[in-house]
């Protein structure tokens, strides 16, 4: 489907052209407001000789062009300009090419209107002036049909020439991101609120969750109508009018969009590139400083703006350059977007440009940031999401599919993986395996007796989020961390020789204590061997002594062979098969308990699940 906007000085003709060209007056918007018939007020669509139907941005009243081609932009790909034979080229007609020209609208149709009223050589002399100035703009070459909304003179020419350019327009892109601009709100009887503008992208569909941006309330949709008919979903490149279920009419406003949730980032800084038309508008042929006021336009919204330029002083005309906005309000900017700067005081527009990156952060202007931009400049999603990782190297996978612009499905571009709920660029990816592999190599070398280093040190090492520091060790095959210590898998705890020494002695002395041996308080031992002995099963810690493995098991064996034998053993039956004393045969029953070897009813220990 085709949006078409109109432009061109007022009393130039539009809507009489238009209510020719439809059947359907767009000034009657406040009659059927008062009818309350329909929702979508004041629309106007035709279906061209080819059969494709079309609509037309043209909203009624006194609503400025700018605002209405820029609600448009983006899901408007043809316009229909206008200039009156009689009055010919006028100040207003050069600031709104200027405009679509900034806003790269490169498919339109010229209508010379009011044919009737001059003659055959004015006629012509106004064409030729048309063609001029449309000469070095995007509507270069554009069609310049002569015609007349009250005879109809020039008509059926007109709808050919529509038909023809609109055939060549690219269809309104689809990446999923759902965004419509809201031109007009309003209520109606019986169906309360109404919002109605151009979608731009993506598909809405009855029933869908949406969220109101900036501000983010949420609303239900819950009727969709395009061109008085009735739809279940509707996609990019349309007219729509969207009834809202959960919003006061005081809810939304013009200027705000209605967004799919969760992937819109309302922005107050945005990196962008800036043009100044090479062509004065309205006698400004200045070069633009950082010095003014200047008014931020983007689909149909408006807010002040300050302009930071990138790397110079100023832009002269027909020049590009990059540039920082600080937006007074929140918007909800994606990449790609088109937008217009006007000067606040002289009401001129002076430059125009497109949003680069939506969320720039609060990076200074470092170079690396400009050879960023170079890189966003005309680049498709994935290309831009392949820019962003290799710029910031780590960064949320989210933020990353806002600021490119991507679709949710859009697959990974090379040089970039997912850690978790990240994204992290190769190189980084393997400056963070290696400064893993490098924190255990230190601290398997310096403390050789631990088994490895606490989960959540390491990952302070890193400074990632849980769930990514688990993908990257899930990652890394040299490393083991199951539990709550990490370890090179290579890492064997290793003793020196007083080490190993003591092992033995320690070994030996609780070999011949039975099971009777010290408490592990008065064993004198460092810490540090006997957790590598019982990391190595060399020891097993039961109660507050250990044992060591050989005897563990030994216990273990004796008591379940005895109670296979003899049936139920009470703790006093089992102290006495092992030849030891309450204080240690309890804590023993309740290890072998734990270990599943046996299994306590009432008084007594049958035998556990685990042989
Ligand atoms: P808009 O402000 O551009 O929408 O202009 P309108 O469509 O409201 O037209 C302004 C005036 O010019 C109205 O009085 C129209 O009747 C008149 N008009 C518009 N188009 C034509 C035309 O093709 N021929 C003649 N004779 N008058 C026209």
């Amino acid at each position: 489907m085709h949006v078409i906007g109109t432009a061109g000085h007022v009393d130039h003709g539009k809507s009489t052209l238009i209510t020719r060209l439809t059947g359907i007056d767009p000034d009657r918007f406040e009659e059927e407001k008062r009818r309350g018939l329909t929702i979508d007020l004041g629309f106007a669509w035709l279906t061209l000789p080819s059969g494709l139907e079309i609509g037309i941005v043209d909203v009624p009243g006194h609503e400025r062009f700018i605002k209405n081609m820029l609600a448009g932009a983006g899901g408007v790909s043809v316009c229909l300009f206008v200039v009156a034979a009689n009055e010919g080229w006028m100040p207003q007609s050069a600031e709104h090419l200027s405009i679509l020209d900034l806003l790269s609208v490169h498919h339109g149709v010229v209508a010379v209107t009011k044919a009737d009223m001059v003659d055959a050589e004015t006629l012509d002399f106004a064409v030729a002036e048309v063609e001029d100035h449309l000469a070095g703009s995007t509507l270069a070459g554009a069609p310049v049909v002569p015609v007349s909304g009250v005879t109809g003179q020039g008509i059926a020419a007109l709808l050919a020439a529509l038909d023809r350019v609109v055939g060549l327009a690219p269809p309104a892109s689809d990446t999923g991101r759902a965004r419509l601009w809201i031109d007009r709100v309003f209520t109606i009887t019986g169906a309360g609120t109404v919002v109605t503008g151009t979608m731009a992208d993506g598909e809405m569909a009855v029933g869908d969750a949406v969220d109101i941006a900036p501000h983010g309330r949420p609303a239900r949709v819950r009727s969709i109508q395009s061109h008085k008919r009735e739809h279940e979903r509707i996609g990019p490149g349309n007219r729509v009018a969207l009834n809202l279920a959960g919003l006061e009419r005081t809810g939304a406003e013009r200027g705000d969009a209605v967004v799919a949730p969760g992937i819109w980032r309302p922005t107050k800084l945005v990196d962008v590139e800036l043009r100044v038309p090479a062509r004065a508008i309205s006698g400004h042929d200045h070069a633009l400083s950082e010095k003014g006021a200047f008014l931020f336009h983007a689909g149909s919204a408006e807010t002040p703006v300050r302009i930071q330029l990138i790397e110079r002083d100023e832009v002269r005309p027909g020049e590009s350059a990059y540039a920082r906005l600080w937006l007074r309000s929140e918007l909800p900017l994606g990449p790609r977007d088109r937008f217009v700067l006007r000067d606040a005081g002289r009401m001129v527009t002076i430059a125009g440009g497109v949003v680069l990156d939506p969320l720039p952060g609060a990076r200074r202007r470092a170079p690396g940031g400009l050879s960023l931009l170079r890189r966003l400049r005309g680049a498709t999603p994935g290309e831009s999401l392949a820019a962003l990782v290799e710029d910031a190297g780590l960064l949320p996978a989210s933020d990353a599919a806002a600021r490119a612009g991507t679709a949710t499905d859009e697959p990974l571009p090379s040089g970039a993986s997912a850690l978790g709920d990240m994204l992290v660029s190769s190189e980084r990816l393997a400056r963070l395996r290696a400064s893993v592999t490098a924190a255990l190599l230190a601290h398997h070398a310096a403390k050789p007796l631990d088994r490895g280093v606490e989960r959540e040190a390491l990952r302070a090492v890193t400074r990632l989020d849980p769930g990514a520091f688990d993908a990257l060790l899930a990652g890394l095959s040299n490393v083991t961390g199951h539990g709550a210590l990490v370890r090179l898998s290579s890492h064997r705890v290793a003793f020196d020789a007083s080490q190993e020494a003591s092992a033995r002695a320690l070994l030996a002395r609780l070999t011949s204590a039975g099971f009777a041996p010290p408490l592990a308080a008065d064993l004198g031992v460092e810490p540090a061997l006997l957790r590598a002995l019982v990391a190595g099963g060399e020891l097993v810690k039961i109660g507050d002594f250990y044992l060591t493995g050989e005897q563990a098991r030994a216990a273990r064996e004796c008591v379940r062979t005895a109670i296979g034998e003899r049936g139920p053993l009470t703790v006093a039956q089992i102290r006495d098969l092992l030849g030891t004393s309450r204080k240690y045969a309890v804590p023993l029953c309740e290890w072998l308990d734990a270990t599943g070897a046996t299994r306590r009813t009432g008084d007594t220990r049958i035998l556990g699940p685990n042989p």
